[in-house]
């Protein structure tokens, strides 16, 4: 944090069309996502789309040109990174600027993307953002008989493949890696090999979806580096934990998803009555509702997936525990009939998160430092600092107090703008 502002701001301000794109937010309270306590008292200046500098007790409040919003009494968090969604089949838009309205600033793209999201993405880097930011595996690696996705049947074929997503447009590459309840085959280890091996060689990072400890196990000797979702089938041990943490692998724990699963079949309505999960419903998606709790609540499958939402819960603890990086994800998004609510989701995740056992704290920690961190994209987003991406949330209440005050949004800033 430094003290000299005026020299800052004055540059910025001097730069012609610059001046109108200068604002500062003073007299927050800043949760910066670093872990560190509380800063109050804090002016962050944005200018253009990148956070210019955050200053303490400013020698000016008032800088001529530049927009004042007086946050005192407010808190200031970053933009929450979500490392596990879904953005389609419909149009990308409305779906990113539900993202954007629940707070979620960056999020991912986890299985198909057509071919035009690489030039989407460039239009986004140019400052063209009307919702979250995206990012993409484009193409996900899946076993018989899922089409698209298990196409490629050979490892050769594998390579191929990845070489052709890199080329349009893939951040990360995925392989998923589910034998669904025992009645489907699974990828096999030799084409997991290949995938990720050529991968590497593009420099991309790898992810692997996964339900089981022994798959959890062989992605991780096969060099993953995110495991997608959380071991579910069992407690993982304390030498799994070891490895993971001595790998650098980092693993993103869906419990949204697996509450998602059997959540609108519970008698009681849950959350199903708050508006805060209704304002993310379609209009069909409200008018289904009740059938959609009519067919959880008949679904066969109910103890095994309670049964997965706790285990996940287990492994989240333990996980934290070993020092392992924990992502945050939510599987949100996807077709309509999951009721994997775009932006809810991860807001409801942050809550099962804090009944896992973690604090407020470590669950900011996760949506920001660590998801940036994970991804890749740690030098322009994740904490908040000098220099980085203005993508952050202004909150009325303490979110420290209690994490579902994480919903309190008085405002989004993405990339420096106010989003409405
Ligand atoms: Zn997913």
């Amino acid at each position: 944090m430094r003290a000299t502002l005026l020299i800052t701001v004055a540059a910025a301000l001097f730069t012609g069309s610059a001046a109108a794109q200068v604002t500062l937010l003073s007299n927050a309270t800043l949760i910066d996502g670093t872990g560190v306590l509380p800063q109050s008292n804090v002016t962050i200046i944005m200018e253009r789309n990148r956070i210019a500098d955050i200053v303490r007790h400013p020698a000016i409040i008032a800088t001529p040109g530049a927009t004042t919003v007086d946050l005192t009494g407010k808190f200031v968090v970053p933009g929450i990174i979500n490392a596990h969604g879904h953005v389609g089949p419909t149009p990308r838009d409305p779906q990113l600027r539900q993202y954007a309205r629940y707070g979620v600033t960056t999020t991912t793209s986890m299985s198909f993307d057509p071919d035009d999201i690489a030039e989407f993405k460039a239009r986004q880097k140019t400052g063209e953002l009307h919702g979250a930011r995206i990012l993409t595996v484009k193409y996900r690696f899946m076993s018989e008989p899922f089409v698209p996705g298990s196409e490629n049947k050979t490892p050769g074929e594998a390579r191929a493949k990845v070489d052709e997503i890199v080329a349009k447009g893939a951040d990360f590459v995925k392989v998923w890696i589910d034998s669904q309840g025992g009645r489907r085959p699974k990828l096999t280890r030799e084409f997991v090999s290949a995938v990720f091996d050529q991968a590497r060689k593009h420099g991309k990072l790898t992810m692997a979806h996964i339900v089981e400890l022994a798959d959890a196990r062989m992605v991780m000797d096969e060099g993953v580096n995110i495991i997608v979702h959380n071991v579910r089938d069992q407690e993982m041990p304390a030498e799994f934990l070891a490895a993971l943490k001595a790998r650098n692998v980092s693993v993103i724990s869906t419990l949204a998803r697996e509450e998602g699963m059997f959540v609108y079949g519970d008698e009681a309505p849950g959350f199903t009555d708050d508006p805060f999960f209704l304002q993310g419903l379609t209009p069909e998606q409200r008018v289904r509702l009740p059938a959609k709790r009519q067919e959880q609540a008949q679904e066969p499958g109910r103890p095994g997936m309670l049964r997965a939402l706790e285990i996940d819960k287990l492994n989240v603890k333990r996980l934290a525990d070993a020092g392992v990086r924990l992502g945050f994800g939510t599987d949100s998004g996807g077709e309509s009939n999951r009721y994997f609510i775009q932006g809810f989701f991860e807001h409801r995740q942050m809550e099962l998160m804090r009944q896992a056992g973690l604090t407020p704290m470590q669950i900011i920690q996760m949506f920001s430092k660590n998801n940036s961190e994970m991804l890749g994209i740690d030098k322009d987003f994740g904490t908040l600092a000098r220099g980085k991406a203005a993508d952050l949330l202004v909150l009325a209440r303490n979110p420290l107090d209690n994490v579902a005050n994480m919903r309190a949004i008085e405002a989004v800033y993405l990339g420096g703008r106010k989003f409405e």
